[in-house]
């Protein structure tokens, strides 16, 4: 089985590496599709998203890192997936994914969204966070991969 699990990684937290561990012990194949969207105003450019996520799944044979615009059924239905991968953190989270869920299967009824719950440990860890917590320079080693610690003090440090 071929699945695809989208985001905006900006940047990729222990929680959704935790959500790909989870995935590729399901699928054959396993998608990581960063989204490009341009009105998110994002901290890391899509190069630098899928680089990072290229790094830290380098020894996982079984997952592929790839960039899409536009419509994720689009792009499932190019990429000969039927099951859509997302994670899912505290209630709040719920009802924007099964919106988004029921959204996709309206478009394309041939697709399914797997709605795997995180650890207890990353139930409140969004890049949202981490950025926050970067930039005013609290630790967050334990919420983000060596990769994405580097690459944020790079960025941060520029900005500074
Ligand atoms: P999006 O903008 O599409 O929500 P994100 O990168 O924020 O992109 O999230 C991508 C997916 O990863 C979503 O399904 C989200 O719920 C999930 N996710 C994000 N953080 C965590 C976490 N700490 N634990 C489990 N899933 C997570």
């Amino acid at each position: 089985m071929i699945a695809v699990y989208p985001g905006s990684f900006d940047p990729t937290t222990m929680g959704h590496i935790d959500i790909i561990n989870r995935a590729s012990k399901i699928a054959d194949k396993l998608i990581v599709a960063v989204l490009a969207n341009p009105s998110k105003d994002p901290l890391f450019s899509v190069d630098e998203r899928v680089s990072q996520l290229m790094e830290i799944t380098q020894d996982m044979p079984m997952v592929e890192i790839r960039h899409f615009e536009g419509l994720l059924v689009n792009f499932a239905n190019e990429a000969g997936s039927k099951v859509i991968i997302r994670g899912l953190r505290a209630m709040t989270d719920f009802e924007y994914e099964f919106q988004m869920a029921l959204t996709n299967r309206e478009l394309n009824s041939q697709l399914e969204t797997l709605l795997i719950p995180t650890s207890a440990k990353y139930l409140f860890l969004s890049s949202s966070v981490v950025k926050q917590v970067a930039m005013f320079g609290g630790n967050y080693d334990k919420m983000v991969p060596p990769v994405v610690k580097r690459d944020l003090e790079r960025k941060l440090g520029g900005i500074k």
